[in-house]
C-alpha cells in the first residue's frame, strides 16, 4: 500500500504506522460496536464467522421477551411469515445491487445451491453438462456431482490452481450448446481471487446456459451488481461478512425474468413444501408454486436465525458498500505488505492475487508449517484459519478489524514462525468452520 495515510513514512512495519492508518480510517468508529472489540484478541476469521454486534444481544433478548414470549403465534401474521422476503429485499438493496422481489432468505447455502442448480438444469432440457471449477468450495462441487448423477448429466471441470481463480477465457472454452448451467464463486474461498462476474455472466448466457454465482465470500465485503450484470441466479451465506451467527440461513437471488415467465417458463425448485405454495393456508391437494420469489421457499423459515444479520445489515448500510470495499482493499494490502516485510524471509509466499482489484476480502499465506502455526496462534488468541495445502487464511472484516489488529496478528505469525510451535493437542483442534 503506498502511503494511504499520507504520512510520508516508509516504515510500514512500525506500530505507529498502524495507529496512523487507524486514525485516518473513516470506518474506524464502527469497530467499537462489536462484542469483544476492546480485548487484545486478534480476529482474522470474520470471513468464516463474523463477530456479533453488541446490539444483537439486546435484539435477541427483546425477541424472547416481546415478539416470541408476548405475541406468540400471532408473530406469524405480524411479520415472521414475510421475514424471508423482507430480509431478502434488504440484503438485495444493501449488498447485492438487486431490486426487491428477487431475493429470499432460508435454508443453508448448500440446500439453496441444490434448489437453484436443479431449477436451472430443469429449465434447460436436452442440455447435459454442468460446468464448475475444480477449486470451488466443496459443497458446490458435491451438490453439482449429486445433481449430475441424479439427472444423468456430466460435470465439466474448469481446472483452477489453488492460488488463483476462474477467468473469462476459461469459461468461454468450457461452455457450449451442451451446457445447462455454470456454477462459480465470485470470491474463491481458498485464494481470495475475485472473478469478473460482469464479464463471465454474458459468456455463459451467450452459450444459452444459466449461471449460478456463489457469493458466500463476497456479500458484505465486495460490492455486487446482480441486476446490472444481468446475473441469473445467486446464493450466499449470512454468517460470514453479514455476521448472522453460526448457521444463520443463506439467501437466494432469482432474476425477475426467471420468476415472471418473461424469459421462458418460470423456474421451479425441487423441494416442494407448503410455504412455497401459491396458497399455503388453503392446505389443499396438489402443489401449486407461489408466484414470485416465494416459490423458492420450502418450509417454515428460521426466524430466530434471521435476527442477528439485521443488525449487521444496518451497519453495512450506514457505512456503504463502497467504503467497506475501499477499507477491505487497504486492509488486505497492508497484510500483504507485512507478509513481504516479515514472513518472506521465513519462506512464506502469498497465495492470493497481489493486485487488490483481483482480490476479495482475505489473503492466504502459504508455508509447509501453517497448520502447526495456526494452532500456535490460536493458543495466543490470534485467530486465522487453516486451509490445505499449507494455507493460513487471513480474513479481514472491514467494519470490525483495525489496522492495529492486523499489525499485532501478523507480528504473532512472524514470532511463531521464528520460534515456538504449538502443542500436538492444540494442532489436533484445528478444524475450523466453513
Ligand atoms: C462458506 C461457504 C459455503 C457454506 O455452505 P453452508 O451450506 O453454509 O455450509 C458454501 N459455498 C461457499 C463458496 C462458501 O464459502
Amino acid at each position: 500500500m503506498t502511503d494511504p495515510a499520507g504520512t510520508g513514512t516508509s516504515s510500514s512495519t512500525s506500530p505507529t504506522y498502524a495507529a496512523t492508518l487507524d486514525a485516518a480510517d473513516p470506518l474506524a468508529a464502527f469497530r467499537s460496536e462489536f462484542v469483544g472489540a476492546e480485548s487484545s484478541l486478534v480476529y482474522f476469521d470474520g470471513n468464516s464467522l463474523g463477530r456479533p454486534l453488541a446490539v444483537t444481544g439486546e435484539r435477541l433478548r427483546a425477541f424472547v421477551d416481546e415478539a416470541w414470549g408476548g405475541r406468540l403465534i400471532r408473530g406469524w401474521d405480524e411479520g415472521w411469515y414475510d421475514l424471508p422476503l423482507r430480509l431478502g429485499d434488504e440484503i438485495a438493496r444493501v449488498c447485492l445491487g438487486a431490486a426487491p422481489g428477487q431475493t429470499t432468505v432460508g435454508d443453508s447455502t448448500t440446500v439453496l445451491l441444490y434448489k437453484l442448480v436443479r431449477a436451472a438444469v430443469d429449465a434447460r432440457p436436452g442440455r447435459d453438462e454442468i460446468v464448475i471449477d475444480s477449486d470451488n468450495f466443496p459443497t458446490d462441487r458435491y451438490i453439482v456431482e449429486g445433481i449430475a448423477a441424479e439427472r444423468g448429466l456430466t460435470v465439466r471441470w474448469i481446472p483452477v490452481e489453488h492460488d488463483s481463480g476462474v477467468d473469462v477465457e476459461q469459461v468461454r472454452e468450457a461452455v457450449g450448446d451442451r451446457t445447462a448451467v455454470v456454477v462459480l464463486s465470485q470470491v474463491a474461498y481458498r485464494s481470495g481471487h475475485l472473478a469478473d462476474v460482469e464479464a463471465i455472466t454474458p459468456v455463459v448466457q451467450d452459450a444459452g446456459a444459466l449461471v449460478v454465482w456463489d457469493l458466500c465470500h463476497s456479500v458484505g465485503s465486495v460490492p455486487v451488481e446482480l441486476d446490472r450484470w444481468g446475473v441469473d441466479l445467486a446464493v450466499g451465506c449470512t454468517y460470514k461478512y453479514l455476521n448472522g451467527g453460526p448457521g444463520s440461513p443463506a439467501f437466494a437471488y432469482v432474476a425477475q425474468r426467471h420468476l415472471d415467465g418473461s424469459a421462458g417458463p418460470a423456474l421451479r425448485q425441487p423441494i416442494q413444501g407448503w410455504m412455497g405454495h401459491a396458497d399455503p393456508f388453503l392446505m389443499g391437494p396438489g402443489y401449486q408454486p407461489s408466484g414470485g420469489i416465494r416459490r423458492f421457499i420450502s418450509g417454515t423459515p428460521a426466524v430466530v436465525g434471521m435476527l442477528a444479520m439485521q443488525d449487521m445489515l444496518d451497519l453495512v448500510d450506514r457505512a456503504g458498500m463502497d467504503a467497506v470495499r475501499a477499507k477491505s482493499r487497504d486492509l488486505t494490502s497492508y497484510a500483504v505488505d507485512l507478509a513481504d516485510a516479515w514472513l518472506a524471509e521465513h519462506g512464506v509466499t502469498v497465495a492470493s492475487p497481489r493486485d487488490p482489484d483481483l482480490r476479495g476480502g482475505h489473503v492466504t499465506l502459504r508455508h509447509d508449517r501453517m497448520r502447526e502455526v495456526t494452532a500456535a496462534l490460536w493458543e495466543r488468541d490470534v485467530i486465522p484459519d487453516y486451509r490445505d495445502p499449507g494455507g493460513l487464511r487471513i480474513g479481514l472484516s472491514p467494519l470490525s478489524t483495525s489496522y492495529a489488529e492486523v499489525h499485532a496478528g501478523m507480528a504473532a505469525v512472524r514470532d511463531v514462525l521464528a520460534g515456538g510451535g504449538a502443542s500436538r493437542a492444540a494442532q489436533e483442534h484445528i478444524l475450523s468452520g466453513p
